[in-house]
């Protein structure tokens, strides 16, 4: 299996540290607002190699945190007059809904940075007693020149680095030895949380989080990092400085990283008007769409977003979910119960779907052409399919497109569709919830009516509802 490496840039042989076992960092989201859903992809493309991985047969322990304490978290608490922890308990409590939805697995361990304080202090003084850090005023900051090898991710040059950072005074940073060095502890302004330490009350620098988080619940290195490409400078390249410091060894072999979602190929930003978070999509498409949409593409190639994409995207999974449904109908009319020697034969010819499939997962996790091979199974069993096969011929067939589909993480069995009737009743229990003002029970069975692919709309004549 060949992983790109961005440390090397090249696809390299994936070689885990421990035969069968794969432990994986993926950075997850700072807490302040609903994901959107440039935050998704990250989401769903290493939850896919997760999967893939899994399949292979390793044991993956797969670790994510939720960046708890930030500016931006600060700044919507003191918006809404509530404090920090309120903002970031409710998003995380939202962002995992809507990972829910788009069938990402739970991470094995969900760190959050505020309960991680203790080996923060730890890492930071290990850092000053190696003299890879130093105190001024309360803030203590990475001595970046220490570290040899800064920029071997990023393939930055150090010097060029400097020349960038001229500006550095004005940002009343003035008190660094070096403008390239970079905060790791920083003291508290007023109204902010804080911890106390042994260099002023006050609370970690973002890198830190991450490197400390990585070696408490996946030891001091690991087999793949990944986030972002937008991570790779400063992020990941201060978390290699820190944690090779600190531990003295390499942090992690392979560095994996996905390129940007745009919307209409343009940057996705707020002040544009083209953001939109992954509930807001929710409320359009069923999020396994979203999901099928960005695997479509190569993780590591720019993906535009659009309303038309997302539509092709839906077409593109509804021929799955509609050749599944339609053998369902097959086994359920079926006469001949055992498979015949030519079916035997003919299922043996799946294999090369399969292979397909394989190679395509193999080489650096090309969903586009795996889903291109499970395309090619849904053909073949629309084609050999039919109401005179076999019941084990179709259930084999059927088990290995569900099979293959849940490497991806798309589902495409509908078990648990709702009937019209059972919509219309439970849109009827939420309008008595909302009149009673338990808005909690009314969100809950929104929540549920939506988790089933319906689409409600509030409208002047009442609630309407139709599938997405
Ligand atoms: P943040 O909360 O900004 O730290 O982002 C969480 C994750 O989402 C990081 O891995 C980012 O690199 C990733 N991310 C943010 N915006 C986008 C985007 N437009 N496209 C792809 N990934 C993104
Ligand atoms: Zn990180």
């Amino acid at each position: 299996m060949k992983i790109y490496n961005t440390l090397t840039k090249k696809k390299e042989e994936f070689v885990p540290l421990e035969e069968g076992k794969v432990k994986m960092y993926v950075c997850g989201p700072t807490v302040y607002n609903y994901i959107h859903i440039g935050n998704a992809r990250p989401m769903i493309c290493f939850d896919t190699v997760r999967r893939y991985l899994m399949y292979k047969g390793y044991d993956v322990n797969f670790v994510s945190n939720f960046t708890d304490v930030d500016d931006k978290i600060i700044k919507k608490a003191i918006e809404e007059g509530v404090d920090a922890d309120t903002i970031s308990k409710r998003y995380i409590e939202e962002c995992k809904k809507d990972m829910a939805g788009m069938n990402i697995m739970p991470a094995t361990k969900h760190p959050l940075a505020t309960e991680e304080i203790p080996g923060m202090l730890e890492m930071i003084q290990t850092l000053i007693d190696k003299g890879f850090a130093y105190e001024k005023n309360g803030t203590v900051y990475y001595r970046t020149r220490k570290f040899m090898e800064y920029g071997k991710l990023s393939k930055k040059n150090i010097d060029d680095l400097e020349a960038g950072h001229r500006d550095i005074k004005v940002a009343g940073e003035d008190e660094k030895e070096d403008p390239l060095d970079f905060v790791l502890w920083k003291p508290k302004k007023d109204g902010e949380p804080y911890w106390e330490s042994p260099w002023s009350d006050g609370r970690p620098g973002w890198h830190i989080e991450c490197s400390v988080m990585s070696k408490k619940y996946l030891g001091e290195q690991i087999d793949i990092h990944a986030g972002g490409e937008d991570l790779i400078f400063p992020h990941h390249e201060n978390e290699i400085a820190q944690s090779e410091a600190a531990n003295g060894k390499e942090f992690s072999k392979y560095w994996m990283h996905n390129a940007f979602l745009n919307i209409d190929n343009k940057k996705m930003s707020k002040s544009l008007g083209n953001f939109f978070t992954v509930r807001e999509i929710s409320e359009q498409f069923d999020l396994q769409v979203l999901r099928f949409f960005m695997l479509s593409a190569h993780y590591r190639n720019p993906v535009n977003f659009s309303k038309e994409l997302m539509e092709a995207a839906k077409n593109g999974l509804d021929r799955i979910i509609n050749t599944v449904s339609n053998l369902n109908h097959l086994i359920e009319n079926v006469t001949v119960s055992e498979m015949s020697l030519a079916e035997e034969d003919a299922f043996a010819q799946t294999h090369k779907f399969v292979e397909n499939f394989e190679n395509a997962m193999e080489d650096d996790f090309n969903t586009a052409d795996a889903i291109t091979a499970i395309f090619e199974l849904v053909k073949y069993a629309n084609t050999t399919c039919t109401s005179s096969s076999s019941r084990e011929y179709i259930e084999d067939v059927k088990a290995l497109i569900i099979n293959l589909s849940d490497v991806l993480g798309l589902i495409v069995e509908k078990d648990d569709e709702l009937l019209d009737e059972d919509i219309e009743k439970l849109i009827e229990e939420r309008q008595a919830a909302r009149k009673n003002k338990d808005f909690k029970k009314a969100d809950e069975i929104r929540d549920l009516i939506i988790s089933k692919g319906i689409i409600l709309e509030d409208t002047r004549e009442g609630v309407k509802w139709r599938r997405a």
